[in-house]
């Protein structure tokens, strides 16, 4: 049997019809601004979101860098979720480059609400205490079983965040699950941050890179920032033709992916009904709680049964739904697991 890999949805490989599209790419030298494929990339995405301009990054943890700094002065700080990938998987690259601080507030239904963000939120605090210049939420919430973010709590928090003068950032990595999972229009998203990022690399299948939203002015600094980053690219449309290619063919099927998860948590529910509530998997990710199982163990044992799944915690593990996957896989893979937990 081969290995079903749901250790994430950055592991799936480009489709014939994408590498197809990338060799046919016309291509200019980027830093130069001249590469007419990053352009359209750019430009298809600013559209989208209702927003005037984008940058094409290499990753989402530079895009989201980009972003926040766009928002936030060194000494100031950026609010967010205590399990944010920005505050747990970008290897402190907000403070160690950006020189951003953060605080956190936890969510523990996985859901921003904006009564727990308006307890954290300072301003006018003159010398003594620091300032909230951006709040930034995650959809959808990578860590917590990736969750939608329902727009009614996105609206109120952004109402909030203008009511106070602070930014908003958008950390969309899967934003584009969220999209397909409920129908709200990328635009309206759009209408409620200052900044986004969205990633191609994830479900949408392309092997590279993430695009910055917001206005021509922060594109333009956030340009100058990433060269100086050592992050500018030349001939780089090779690359963002995949990314059109995504757009073009691969966010429709992102429902397969929703769908498979969901059959992947029923056949590990049928087994072991307290690792997970099959109604509480909402887009591509599952998170599966091992109970009294030590979580490396039940990993290991399924990676032995050529099922691959990560470790979040010491009782927790994902398994995410991808293009190299499908839902026959996804039902076999959801049996061992539920073998291993029951
Ligand atoms: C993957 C991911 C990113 C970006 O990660 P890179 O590996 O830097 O592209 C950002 N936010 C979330 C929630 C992610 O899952």
């Amino acid at each position: 049997m081969a290995v079903i890999d749901l250790r994430s949805d950055t592991l799936t490989r480009p489709t014939p019809g994408m590498l197809e599209a990338m060799t046919k790419a016309p291509v200019g030298d980027d830093v130069y601004d001249e590469d007419p494929t990053v352009h359209e990339l750019e430009s298809r995405v600013a559209e989208l979101f209702g927003h005037e301009a984008a940058l094409y990054c290499v990753t989402g943890s530079l895009s989201n860098q980009l972003g926040i700094r766009m928002l936030v002065e060194p000494g100031e700080e950026v609010l967010c979720d205590v399990q944010a990938h920005i505050v747990r998987a970008e290897m402190g690259g907000h403070a160690a480059i950006g020189q951003v601080t953060t605080r956190t507030f936890s969510s523990p239904t996985g859901l921003a609400e904006a009564d727990r963000i308006a307890e954290l939120i300072a301003v006018g605090g003159g010398p003594y205490h620091v300032t909230t210049a951006a709040v930034a939420i995650e959809n959808t919430l990578n860590y917590a079983g990736g969750k939608i973010q329902p727009y009614e709590n996105l609206a109120e928090i952004s109402e909030l965040c203008q009511s106070y003068g602070v930014k908003r950032h958008l950390d969309g990595a899967r934003l584009w699950n969220a999209h397909i999972a409920t129908g709200v229009p990328l635009e309206a998203f759009g209408a409620l941050y200052d900044t986004i990022s969205v990633c191609f690399s994830k479900g949408l299948g392309a092997p590279v890179g993430s695009v910055l939203v917001s206005s021509a002015d922060n594109i333009a600094r956030a340009r100058i920032v990433r060269k100086r980053m050592g992050a500018g690219w030349r001939q780089a449309g090779v690359l963002a033709a995949a990314a059109l290619y995504a757009l073009e063919h691969q966010l429709g099927r992102l429902a397969d992916d929703h769908l498979a998860a969901r059959a992947f948590a029923e056949e590990v529910a049928a087994l072991a009904p307290s690792a997970i509530t099959p109604d509480d998997v909402e887009t591509n990710i599952v998170v599966l709680d091992t109970g009294d199982y030590d979580a490396r163990e039940v990993l290991d044992s399924a990676a032995g049964q050529d099922v691959r799944v990560s470790q979040l915690g010491p009782r927790t593990l994902r398994a995410v739904a991808h293009l190299g996957v499908d839902e026959a896989d996804c039902r076999a893979a959801g049996k061992i697991l539920g073998s291993l937990l029951a």
